[in-house]
């Protein structure tokens, strides 16, 4: 990366109408190591082998259906553009039916300078420009898919200057050195760099069932409203991007203050982009005591505790 490339670089602006932390997530960062092994732009593993970009991602399939806008990341000229693609996971439409067009309905913006952005895996039927049309920053432009190569739904963003890949987080190239503070040596703007400040882990859904619930069906269909009734009664909170040998551990206490359910995971026996932990029980004869029903979990790394949050919920 030249100098002059990177004064001539488009300032890029937060690329989704969602808010990370309580909507959306950073799964994964652009690979900086070439060849063999992945290390995201702070040394951690928040990546996977050459992904190019970076993904945020939706909390939910209810979150996708609702509809997020995918935000131009600065202004410019449509250069390519596709829909049409189906919002299907690649689990189910398997890896062959999306070979040559994992991007699946994409944008690509010609910012100037040599330098563009591409977005993937877009709703079927959401694009809302044409090529050769003019964006301003943040314009909506479509909205978040499932379409391409992806399991969940997510906002790939790809930026590339002169055709080479740049990662947006720290644009000069080399490996994997923790830079300063927000917007230090990034594309993005301060906003949009505060908004993605780096986290060692993250919790992408928390909270309480009514009934047992598994990793894929906190996307879809979601929980089922805790209640005195309901089949079961359990805390979950699905955590992404944990490390080999993080310790977990989700507690619930009932009205009484007793510990009602506990869990306390193996520690991680390898990186793994997402992990359910849930504690809880069946629901008693006569259904449960009304009162406040605590859950509090913890994330450990390295000895010390890098993510920890209380939730509850009322039975009436
Ligand atoms: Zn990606």
């Amino acid at each position: 990366m030249s100098l002059i490339g990177l004064v001539l670089a488009p300032a890029l602006g937060f690329p989704l109408a969602c808010e990370i932390g309580k909507t959306c997530e950073v799964q994964n960062y652009v690979d900086r190591i070439e060849g063999p092994g992945v290390g995201d732009y702070r040394c951690g593993s928040e990546t996977y082998e050459a992904h190019n970009g970076v993904d945020i991602r939706l909390a939910d399939m209810a979150a996708q259906r609702r509809g997020v806008d995918v935000l131009a990341p600065a202004a410019g000229r449509v250069s390519r553009v596709r829909d049409g693609v189906a919002d299907v996971s690649v689990r189910v439409r398997g890896q062959a039916a999306v070979a040559g067009q994992e991007c699946g309905n994409g944008i690509v913006i010609d910012h100037g300078e040599g330098w563009e952005s591409q977005a993937c895996h877009l709703a079927q039927g959401s694009v809302k420009v044409r090529i050769g049309e003019t964006v301003r920053a943040g314009q909506p432009i479509a909205r978040v898919g499932l379409s391409g190569n992806t399991e969940y739904p997510h906002l790939h963003l790809t930026i590339r200057h002169l055709g080479r890949v740049v990662d947006p987080f720290r644009p000069d190239g080399g490996g994997c050195e923790a830079v300063g503070g927000p917007g230090t040596g990034s594309l993005w703007t301060a906003r949009a760099a505060v908004m993605m400040s780096y986290k060692p882990a993250a919790m992408l859904n928390v909270g309480f069932s009514g009934q047992t619930l598994t990793l894929d069906g906190v996307d879809d269909p979601g929980p089922v409203p805790a209640g005195k009734t309901a089949p079961a009664l359990l805390a979950y909170v699905r955590a992404i991007n944990l490390r080999v040998g993080d310790q977990q551990s989700l507690v619930v206490t009932g009205p009484d203050g007793k510990v009602l359910a506990e869990a306390r995971p193996a520690p991680q026996a390898r990186n793994q982009a997402q992990y359910l932990v849930y504690a809880g029980r069946k629901t008693p004869a006569g259904g449960w005591p009304g009162g406040i029903y605590h859950a509090h979990y913890r994330l450990v790394r390295d000895s010390a505790v890098v993510m920890e949050r209380g939730f509850e919920v009322r039975i009436p």
